[in-house]
């Protein structure tokens, strides 16, 4: 008889399960409580110019094979832009300078990259490139900060204020003072274990664009995505998942069940199902602002901009980024990570710090040529997973055999990312198969 699995949230996690599942000849009934799939990955319609742009900006790197895996299942990976070399502007008030190479990106090509950088002094640039070299000796037996591994590693505050820190802001979202080494450490080392890996990627279509033929490859093994169902609760039946429920009270069953939630979703669906939930104390959010420009004039700078200096992080230039921008206008996205601090402002402040500030490092002269900004402040974008509670990340197992969850911030040692996501979707299909092969 055909095996069935229930999986819960169709977020990256949920769509990965779902498909590997599928395609090993279980069906599948994903269930998703919002309208559209995708989770914290989407696009929508900007009213006022009719654009589609995204909840944030997201860039992928070459290392992100599981993420990779599920858009060639998806037949969208073609969709995706490497970055013909690799170049990242940073700007600071005294002007601009590209860290760029045209070789591919590795270990050596970055080498040259850094001696022509002039935001950075020599010293720096040596201490760089000799961390980078012994980065794969390195073991963190004792969590620290990466605050405090830089500085043992001989890396000068410079180095830190424009190498390094605008890397971890980018990949863990969290501070450099609170940002575990080990994570940090072992991202560094999957981005130079080949040339292939440090490769930036970005989607030249709105990211929906990316996710949505899930709907018609599940339906093609006989599986299906069920979306505006909010599952609330499951039944254990003697150490088993036996039925869930919907917000409604409907009922659906199957062989083995996937939850792939954010940790707070989780614990509630836990909490209403007599399960313990302490969890939900482990982790807080942290929260991402991304506020979309379209302006008359383009403002000078490259696809991807480092800003120095400033609370705002990145500068992306989306009219270089997308294939077009229909509306005509010129199209950026700023992007600030971490940003606990500034999410408690008024939205019309936290509009006003990050126009000023793009005033103050020379890109935005004149506020005319401002044609509209559209704000989105994500407080719960990611989990903030510190030195404290990194060691707390939920393994894919329960203490139910046929129960497993996933999502970015469950433990796989990567930060909370869309390969995070992507790779624990993968271990909880692979979990359910095992649990079938072994009943
Ligand atoms: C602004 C922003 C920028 C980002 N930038 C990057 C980037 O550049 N690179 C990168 O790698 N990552 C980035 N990320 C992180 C990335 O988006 C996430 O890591 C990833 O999307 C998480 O996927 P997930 O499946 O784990 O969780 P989610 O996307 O949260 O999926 C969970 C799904 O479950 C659904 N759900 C919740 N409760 C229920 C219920 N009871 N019943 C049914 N469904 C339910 C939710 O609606 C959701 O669709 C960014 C995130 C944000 C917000």
């Amino acid at each position: 008889m055909k095996r069935k699995v229930i999986i819960v949230g169709a977020g990256i996690a949920g769509i990965n399960a779902a498909i590997i599942l599928a395609k090993a000849g279980i069906e599948v009934r994903l269930f998703e409580a919002k309208k559209n799939i995708g989770g914290r990955c989407f696009s929508f319609t900007d009213n006022s110019t009719g654009d589609v742009i995204d909840n944030g900006q997201h860039i992928f790197i070459g290392a992100y094979n599981n993420f990779f895996d599920l858009l060639r299942n998806l037949n969208t990976f073609d969709l995706l832009k490497p970055q013909s070399n690799f170049e990242i502007n940073y700007i600071d008030k005294k002007g601009s300078d590209k860290l760029a190479t045209n070789l591919s990106c590795g270990k050596l090509p970055l080498a040259l990259a850094l001696f022509n950088f002039r935001k950075l002094d020599f010293k720096s640039k040596i201490s760089i490139v000799l961390l980078i070299l012994k980065i794969n000796n390195v073991r963190i037996d004792n969590e620290i900060s990466c605050l405090d591994f830089l500085r043992q590693n001989l890396q000068t505050e410079l180095a830190i204020k424009y190498f390094w820190e605008p890397l971890i802001l980018a990949t863990l979202n969290q501070s450099v003072e609170k940002s575990p080494a080990s994570i940090f450490v072992q991202v560094i080392k999957i981005m130079f274990q080949n040339v292939q890996n440090a490769k930036i990627y970005f989607s030249s279509v709105p990211l929906s664009k990316l996710i949505e033929p899930a709907h018609y490859l599940l339906q093609k093994y006989n599986s299906e995505i069920i979306t505006n169902t909010e599952i609330t609760k499951l039944d254990v039946v003697n150490n088993i998942i036996a039925n869930c429920y919907d917000k409604v009270g409907q009922e659906y069953n199957a062989d083995a069940y996937i939850l792939a939630l954010s940790f707070d979703r989780l614990a509630r669906v836990f909490s209403n199902s007599g399960i313990s939930a302490d969890f939900q104390t482990y982790f807080e959010f942290s929260p991402i602002i991304s506020l979309y420009i379209w302006t008359k004039t383009k403002l000078d700078c490259s696809e991807i901009n480092a800003l120095v200096g400033t609370q705002s992080h990145w500068l992306f230039d989306l009219t270089k980024i997308y294939n077009s921008v229909s509306s005509g206008y010129s199209l950026y996205t700023v992007t600030i990570s971490n940003a606990k601090e500034l999410c408690r402002l008024p939205h019309s402040e936290i509009s006003k710090t990050i126009i000023e500030e793009l005033n103050y490092l020379g890109l935005i002269k004149k506020t005319e040529d401002i044609v509209h900004t559209k704000l989105i402040v994500d407080k719960k974008a990611t989990v903030s997973i510190d030195i404290a509670n990194s060691k707390k990340r939920l393994p894919i197992e329960t203490a139910y055999a046929n129960l497993f969850i996933c999502g970015d911030w469950v433990n796989t040692l990567l930060p909370a990312t869309l390969e995070s996501a992507a790779l624990s979707g993968k271990l909880a299909a692979e979990r359910a198969i095992s649990y079938f092969k072994s009943t």
